[in-house]
């Protein structure tokens, strides 16, 4: 491959050295130049208005990806119990399916599974994969991957989703690249082209500064993880859960795999599984949530902030910041690399209020903001604001609502 730079029409305008991430681009006698450390990545084309930009000797190739079809999901579950996030990209999955004119699969390893079966099929499933052992009963990614590569062999989805879950984020990057497709990781927002028929899978980047969409080009299936609580879960039709036998009504839309149990052997030994502390903590269960930055001074303050969620029938939040200092557990932090929530209220006590946070916790219904810097920028998508001392502010809120002199 080579990109070259016309010189009888480039005016050294600098608009494609802008853009190259790489640092691929000199200006140098109103003439762009272009050195070694590109990467042929088009972006400085696409910028340059006098298109005086080419790359040639793209090699030819014809994709053929006639023999794929219809979306598929990866349904996780842990000891049985399926994933939240799998119904939402059933609900997604059936959206983009309808929107292809196409089917919707499901593709379920597991142990024990059946009572969960029923479930779902309320979200709109044309046909269910199930992949029933005992090897697969601890969620270990060796074994998940070599299933999913063979239903996804055999199957030929022309789109497959999993979660963007700690497991899923393991699991579905190790099946990409076994069949070396493309994966978007974390995506926010999926659709479909109208002219071209591929999905459009976005995310956002740069620290959440900016939404990337990214295609699957020359490969298939289009694989993406989706983020938990991004998407809403729309059931169809609700299940009968007074029988333990109800996954029988859709017998016909059900294929159990077969699989030689033997064949999937794993260099990994599970020696035991620990609950860490605070992991059954659901922020996303609760419609108040409280939390603590680093304004909050240390890990004894906390105890403030649970007072405020309590008296709210709340649950206690933080940034990371203060997760990343111990003062509390993971399983609290809101933000980019922590739990998108949108409670409807939302109450941020001395947190500034970094994009990083913004993005889990914007959608909130009410936002209140406490913070004694009159210019942090949580105040920019607060609902109401409080400028002051956290530790003069919170206990008169809490003795007000002691009271019932004032309720959120
Ligand atoms: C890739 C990446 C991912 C990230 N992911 C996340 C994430 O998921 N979640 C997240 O939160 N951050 C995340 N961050 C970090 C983020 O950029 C910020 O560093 C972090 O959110 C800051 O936390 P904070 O607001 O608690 O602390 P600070 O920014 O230090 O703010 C503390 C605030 O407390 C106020 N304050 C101090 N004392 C008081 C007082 N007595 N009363 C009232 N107010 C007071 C101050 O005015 C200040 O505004 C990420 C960063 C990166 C690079
Ligand atoms: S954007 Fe185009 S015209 Fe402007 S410097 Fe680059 S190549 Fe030349
Ligand atoms: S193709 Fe990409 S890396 Fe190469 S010069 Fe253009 S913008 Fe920079």
């Amino acid at each position: 491959m080579e990109i070259k730079v016309d010189e009888k029409t480039c005016t050294g305008c600098s608009l494609c050295k802008n853009v190259c991430m790489y640092d691929a681009i000199e200006i140098t006698g109103k003439l762009a130049r272009i050195n070694d450390n590109c990467i042929f990545c088009g972006a400085c084309i696409d910028a340059c208005k006098f298109k005086s930009i080419e790359i040639t000797g793209i090699p030819e190739q014809d994709f053929d990806f006639s023999g794929y079809e219809g979306v598929m999901v990866f349904i996780e579950q842990h000891q049985g119990s399926v994933a939240e996030v799998s119904y939402e990209l059933l609900s997604e999955g059936r959206k983009l399916a309808d929107t292809l004119g196409t089917k919707l699969y499901g593709i379920l390893p597991g142990y024990d599974l059946k009572e969960r079966i029923a479930d779902i099929f309320c979200y709109g499933i044309d046909r269910l994969y199930i992949a029933e052992n005992e090897i697969f009963k601890n969620n270990i990614d060796d074994i998940y991957s070599k299933i999913l590569v063979q239903a996804i062999n055999r199957y030929r989805p022309d789109i497959f989703l999993g979660g963007a879950t700690s497991f899923g984020r393991t699991l579905l990057p190790k099946v990409a690249a076994i069949i070396k497709t493309g994966l978007t990781a974390d995506c926010t927002e999926l659709s479909i082209d109208p002219d071209k028929k591929i999905l459009l899978q976005t995310r956002p980047t740069f620290g959440g500064n900016i939404l990337a969409t990214i295609i699957t080009r020359n490969a298939r299936p289009q694989m993406a993880t989706v983020r938990p609580h991004v998407m809403a879960k729309a059931a169809i039709n609700q299940p009968d859960n007074n029988r333990t036998d109800n996954y029988l009504k859709y017998a016909g839309k059900i294929e159990f795999l077969k699989f030689d149990p033997l064949n999937f052997k794993t260099k990994y030994k599970l020696l035991s599984q620990e609950k860490e502390s605070g992991q059954s903590i659901n922020l996303t269960d609760y419609d108040v949530i409280v939390s603590g930055g680093r304004g909050i001074g240390g890990p004894d303050n906390f105890a403030l902030i649970k007072e405020l969620a309590d008296v709210l029938g709340g649950v206690v939040g933080a940034s990371r910041a203060a997760v990343d200092s111990n003062w509390i557990s993971y399983p609290h932090q809101v933000g980019q690399t922590g739990k998108t929530v949108n409670p409807k209220v939302y109450i941020a006590c001395g947190i500034s209020g970094a994009i990083q946070h913004l993005a889990g916790m914007q959608t909130s219904d009410i936002v209140i903001a406490i913070n004694k810097d009159p210019y942090a920028p949580i105040f920019k998508i607060a609902n109401y604001g409080l400028v002051g001392d956290l530790f003069e502010i919170i206990p008169r809120l809490i003795k007000k609502i002691k009271s019932g002199k004032s309720s959120i």
